[in-house]
């Protein structure tokens, strides 16, 4: 697809790493799919995608996790 940032790049399919922050909980997700722009490097994570991580912070922030990095793991 074209990016909708810039309006110049095409997305292509990659990997990120994205950061959940809570009031007392950080988690680091790395090698979360994600369309990334060539041009301007805007990352497009889908929403079955964020959903996951989203309950992931959750998971963590409810055992207590103060800082973790893990890797993406798809449902
Ligand atoms: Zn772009």
């Amino acid at each position: 697809m074209k990016c909708t940032i810039c309006r110049h790049g095409e997305t292509r399919p990659g990997k990120t790493d994205v950061l959940l922050t809570r009031e007392n909980m950080t988690l680091v997700v790395k090698g979360v799919p994600a369309l990334i722009c060539g041009n301007c490097g805007e990352e497009y994570v889908d929403e079955e995608t964020t959903k996951s991580l989203r309950i992931a912070a959750d998971e963590a922030e409810q055992a207590g996790v103060q800082v973790d990095v893990r890797q993406f793991a798809t449902a």
